[in-house]
């Protein structure tokens, strides 16, 4: 479908009609400080949260609680009668509703799907409420913090997918002919959150989701780049062991998926990114 581009000073019901249409059966991705967040909000480690209250390794809210109205389950986070239990540590997917976000040359661009406002349609009440601009709404909604963190862990992505582009071009594996990374690159590249989890060492995805050995701080940058060191680490780690082309095509299968498994959590184009990454990386000599 679609989208709708918006500017900042569009004009739109965006006023909340808190009806809580919006907690069942929706899609809300997690990146790991937002997942570490409401863990504390919950009094749980992030482990404990993770197997609770989510899907695919933790890049998704799991939404198995009661349904509503219209037949469709809540958030497990959702409170019948009450409204969601983590308002305040919410993640951005949540602040944004019904708005997406995308990152276009740099720049924030906020859109919702369709050609129509989307709220209009479960919630027609919201037309008698005042209306906000899209700046307006962000600042109600305090998004700027999240934001920031999306953008921190979209470096975090690109970080994995360097690793993966070193070990084919500067081991000698793309010179030894090796067509094999960029095929599993063009496959993990179609495959969604769910599917790649299926393809990662579970030791990797928890570094990825639920890095425990992190200081569980709720502040941003002490927490990423703690969650960056423990990576860099763990990416040395492995490097060192590697002593085959066969061990090297692995890894950078991993980091590969890895980086693309993150893509989705924090709603990247997992697919566009991967076509990408493999043109770059034929441009410097490897082969499909
Ligand atoms: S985290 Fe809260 S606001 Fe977001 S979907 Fe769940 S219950 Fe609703």
């Amino acid at each position: 479908m679609q989208n709708t581009l918006l500017t900042l000073s569009d004009s739109l019901p965006l006023t909340c009609s808190r009806s809580g249409t919006c907690c069942h059966g929706n899609l809300v991705r997690l990146n790991p400080w937002e997942l570490m967040r409401l863990a504390r909000a919950k009094g749980m480690s992030p482990e404990a949260f993770r197997d609770q209250y989510t899907l695919n390794a933790g890049a998704v809210l799991h939404f198995n609680g009661s349904p509503n109205h219209t037949g469709k389950s809540s958030c497990g986070l959702y409170e019948p009668g009450k409204g969601c239990s983590v308002h305040p540590t919410r993640p951005l997917a949540c602040r944004l509703f019904p708005l997406g976000r995308q990152i276009q040359n740099g720049l924030a661009q906020y859109m919702h799907e369709g050609p129509s406002f989307p709220c209009l349609k479960e919630c027609p009440e919201v037309l008698q409420l005042p209306e906000l601009t899209v700046q307006e709404y962000l600042v109600g909604q305090e998004t700027a913090l999240f934001e920031q963190a999306q953008d921190i862990y979209l470096e975090m992505m690109q970080n994995l997918a360097d690793i993966s582009f070193e070990l084919l071009l500067d081991t000698g594996l793309a010179e030894s002919g090796d067509t094999q990374v960029l095929a599993s690159w063009r496959k993990s590249g179609t495959l969604d959150s769910t599917a790649l989890v299926k393809k990662l060492p579970a030791e990797w995805l928890d570094v990825l989701m639920v890095p425990s050995s992190v200081e569980q701080s709720g502040e941003l940058i002490r927490f990423a780049e703690a969650h960056q060191e423990l990576l860099n680490r763990k990416i040395t780690e492995l490097s060192d062991s590697l002593t085959t082309f066969g061990s090297i095509r692995e890894a950078a299968q991993w980091m590969m998926s890895l980086a693309l498994f993150l893509a989705h959590a924090i709603g990247a184009d997992a697919r566009g990114l991967s076509e990408h990454w493999i043109e770059i990386a034929k441009s410097h000599g490897a082969k499909e």
